[in-house]
């Protein structure tokens, strides 16, 4: 069976360059060069055993020459892989020119620090949005020991360390990077994040979606491509995120690289499954907002509907008894729950505030 989370291999297009119902993808080349394929791949996938699980978040290194970019960088507890990443090229630290994070989320960019400390030639690319958490941290660990309790966020990721600010490039909506042979153009990508982008890579013709391309395990990919959207705190604007699942597929890219977790080739069926759950998330937030709970209760009423969504597609996929796969969705389903019902309180705030 085709598999779409053949990382790292060069392969050829999909055969199917069309949408369902026959409507042509739209090729926007003014700003993508479509360049001919040479030579083998050139982004390289890196498991950074997130979790201490496998293939469950990704960074990923691209080579251009004899220089090198990371695309996220996971936790400070990932350095050794991709420092490993760089060995495994032949190069050292000192060839590392880009360190790129989609968002700083820290499953992303909480090593951030920690990486550019290590690769000393080495300048951070951030949404504009993003940059100044970079730099300070303390709002990051804050809010994030608020999702997770200070305790599991210690396990997860361990120190954060801040970037100087002389070592930070702000990367504006549409901005191109030439970089050698290629082009790097930064798209900004609401509904999971505010100050989160993407990244269009014109020699492979791909995209870094970090989280807005949603959430592909590969071990739930058994009976084909499944996606899911990550909704979680604080951001979440279903209307944004469908505008940001389409203008992926607009760049007429081949392929997408997921943080969570490689590469997927088959982006119209992909794109179809986000799309229609993220107006099933969309209505949800309207029918929790009208529900009226707070609290505990309100995320209680997100989670039950959202489980009966992620039951039924375990069920038709054949996963119902796979426990590894329920347990590694476990956190997926719970961060989707508590970001509707922020997405919620977020409404009826802005509400009370007319
Ligand atoms: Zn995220």
């Amino acid at each position: 069976m085709h598999s779409a989370f053949q990382c790292g291999l060069s392969r050829a297009r999909t055969a199917n360059n069309q949408y369902p119902h026959g409507r042509q993808r739209q090729l926007h080349i003014r700003s993508y060069s479509l360049e001919p394929k040479k030579g083998p791949m050139t982004v390289h996938t890196i498991d950074c055993q997130y979790i201490d699980e496998p293939k469950v978040a990704a960074a990923y290194l691209i080579r251009e020459g004899d220089e090198l970019a990371f695309v996220e960088t996971n936790t400070a507890q990932a350095l050794p892989h991709l420092l490993a990443a760089i060995k495994g090229q032949g190069l050292t630290a000192e060839a590392v020119r880009y360190i790129i994070i989609t968002h700083v989320h820290l499953d992303h960019a909480g090593g951030a620090g920690s990486l550019m400390a290590a690769c000393p030639n080495a300048t951070l690319l951030a949404h504009p949005k993003a940059a100044p958490h970079a730099i300070d941290p303390s709002k990051l660990i804050q809010s994030a020991e608020q999702v997770y309790g200070a305790e599991r966020f210690q396990a997860l990721y361990g120190t954060l360390m801040p970037v100087p600010a002389d070592r930070v490039r702000v990367m504006e909506d549409e901005e191109n990077l030439v970089w050698g042979t290629r082009t790097l153009t930064f798209l900004h990508t609401r509904g999971h994040a505010n100050h989160h982008f993407v990244i269009h890579d014109s020699r492979e013709n791909g995209v870094f979606t970090g989280d807005a391309f949603g959430v592909g395990y590969p071990a739930v990919q058994g009976s084909g491509t499944w996606l899911f959207p990550s909704t979680s705190p604080t951001d979440f604007d279903a209307k944004a995120a469908i505008a940001s699942v389409r203008r992926i597929v607009d760049t007429g890219a081949d392929r997408v690289w997921l943080t969570h977790f490689g590469e997927v080739t088959d982006l119209a069926t992909a794109a179809d499954q986000l799309i229609d759950h993220l107006r099933r998330y969309g209505v949800l937030v309207d029918t929790a907002d009208a529900s009226n709970l707070q609290g505990q209760a309100l995320v209680d009423l997100c989670a039950k509907t959202i489980n009966r969504w992620f039951d039924a597609e375990f069920t038709s996929r054949g996963l119902q008894d796979n426990l590894y796969a329920c347990e590694l969705l476990t956190l997926d389903r719970d961060l989707n729950a508590q970001g509707v019902a922020f997405a919620v309180q977020k409404r009826r705030y802005k509400r009370s505030r007319v």
